[in-house]
C-alpha cells in the first residue's frame, strides 16, 4: 500500500537555478539561465512563454534530469532532485519536442514498452486506457510510421503518462503544428487537466499560452521577467492609446484628469486607458476639458507582443558578462 503524503502545493519550484553550458571549441560558454526563481502550483496549467533561447527548454530538461543544473535547487511535486532524484522525476512526465518516432513499434507496444522502461508492473498499465484518452485507439496495432504527425504527437504524449506522473511537461507542443491539429491537441491537454493533472508548457506563441494556461511565467535571456495568473497578465494589455494630433502645437504633455498624455516627437499626443475604464469618448472629453483642440486622431491597439516587449526590454538592460 502506497503511503499517502499530503499533497504538496507546489508541483515545481526552482530556486535561484543557474545554468551555465561549459565553453566548446568555437563556441564561449553559454550561462542559459541566470537565477531563476519560479513556483509551478499544483493542478495549474502552467505556461512558460519566451523567445527563442529563453531558456525554456533548459529549465526543462534540468527537470527531466537531461541537462545538470549548475546551482539552484529544484523541487518536483515536493521532493528535492537532489536528495532523491528518481523518485522527484517519477512524479514528471516529458514531452520532448522533438518527434521521436519508434517505427518499428506499434503505440500499444510502444507504451508498453516505455511502461517497462518506468518498471510500471504489468498489473498496473493503462495502456489502453491511455490509448484512448488520446484518441489512438483505432491505431494502438499500426506501424507507427503509419500515423500522422498529429498521431504522433498524440502518442508521444502518451507515453510521458504511462507511469501516471502527476505533473505533464510539453516542450513546444506544437512548434510547426497546424491550426486544427494544435487545437486537437490543446483538447487532449485540457483533458489530462480535467483529470487533475499539472501542466506544464513551453511555447513562443502568446496564444497559445492565453488559450490555455491559466498563470503565464515569461522567461526572457534566462530570467523570470513576469509569473503570474493570466487574467492578471492580460489585463496589461487592455491599455489602448487615442492619438491626438493638436489643433496648435503643444510644448509639453497637458495634465489630462485621470489618463496618463506622453507628447509624441512627431507632436501628437498619446493619451492611454483602460478599456475597461474608460471610453475615447471619455478621453476626447478629458482632453478638451485641458484645452487641447483636436485637429485629427486615430486610437491604437497594442500589439498582443506589446506586454511581452515591454517586459522583455527591461531585462535588455543587465546584459549578463557570458553573453555573446
Ligand atoms: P529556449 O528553449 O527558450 O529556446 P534554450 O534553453 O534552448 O532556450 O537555450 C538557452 C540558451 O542556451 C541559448 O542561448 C542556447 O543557445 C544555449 N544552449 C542551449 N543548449 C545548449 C548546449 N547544449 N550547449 C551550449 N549552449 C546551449
Amino acid at each position: 500500500m502506497a503511503q499517502h503524503s499530503p499533497l504538496p502545493d507546489w508541483a515545481i519550484e526552482a530556486e535561484g537555478l543557474v545554468k551555465t553550458y561549459a565553453a566548446g571549441k568555437t563556441s564561449p560558454a553559454k550561462q542559459a539561465l541566470r537565477g531563476v526563481d519560479l513556483r509551478i502550483r499544483r493542478g495549474s496549467i502552467f505556461g512558460l512563454l519566451g523567445p527563442n533561447g529563453a531558456g525554456k527548454s533548459t529549465f526543462i530538461n534540468i527537470l527531466a534530469g537531461l541537462v545538470r543544473k549548475t546551482s539552484g535547487t529544484v523541487r518536483i511535486w515536493g521532493v528535492d532532485v537532489d536528495e532523491h532524484p528518481r523518485q522527484a522525476r517519477a512524479a514528471i512526465g516529458v514531452v520532448p519536442q522533438e518527434l521521436a518516432a519508434d517505427v518499428f513499434f506499434t503505440p500499444r507496444e510502444s507504451l508498453e514498452v516505455q511502461a517497462g522502461f518506468y518498471g510500471v508492473p504489468k498489473s498496473e498499465r493503462r495502456t489502453e486506457a491511455i490509448l484512448g484518452a488520446l484518441g489512438l485507439s483505432d491505431k494502438a496495432d499500426s506501424y507507427v510510421r503509419a500515423l500522422s504527425g498529429g498521431m504522433k504527437r498524440r502518442l508521444m504524449v502518451a507515453k510521458a503518462m504511462v507511469h501516471a506522473p502527476p505533473v505533464l511537461i510539453l516542450d513546444e507542443p506544437t512548434a510547426g503544428v497546424d491550426v486544427e491539429l494544435r487545437r486537437q491537441l490543446w483538447d487532449y491537454v485540457q483533458g489530462l487537466h480535467a483529470q487533475g493533472v499539472t501542466i506544464v508548457l513551453t511555447t513562443h506563441y502568446l496564444e497559445e499560452a492565453q488559450a490555455l494556461c491559466d498563470h503565464i511565467a515569461i522567461v526572457n535571456r534566462g530570467k523570470v521577467v513576469a509569473s503570474e495568473p493570466t487574467p492578471q497578465l492580460l489585463s496589461r494589455l487592455d491599455t489602448r492609446a487615442v492619438v491626438i494630433a493638436p489643433q496648435e502645437p503643444l510644448a509639453a504633455a497637458p495634465i489630462i484628469n485621470g489618463f496618463d498624455a506622453r507628447l509624441r516627437s512627431d507632436g501628437r499626443l498619446a493619451v492611454t486607458y483602460k478599456t475597461g475604464q474608460a471610453s475615447v469618448e471619455q478621453v476626447l472629453a478629458a482632453a478638451r476639458t485641458a484645452g487641447v483642440g483636436i485637429r485629427d486622431l486615430s486610437t491604437e491597439e497594442p500589439d498582443l507582443e506589446d506586454v511581452f516587449l515591454a517586459l522583455t526590454y527591461a531585462d535588455e538592460t543587465q546584459p549578463s558578462p557570458l553573453q555573446d
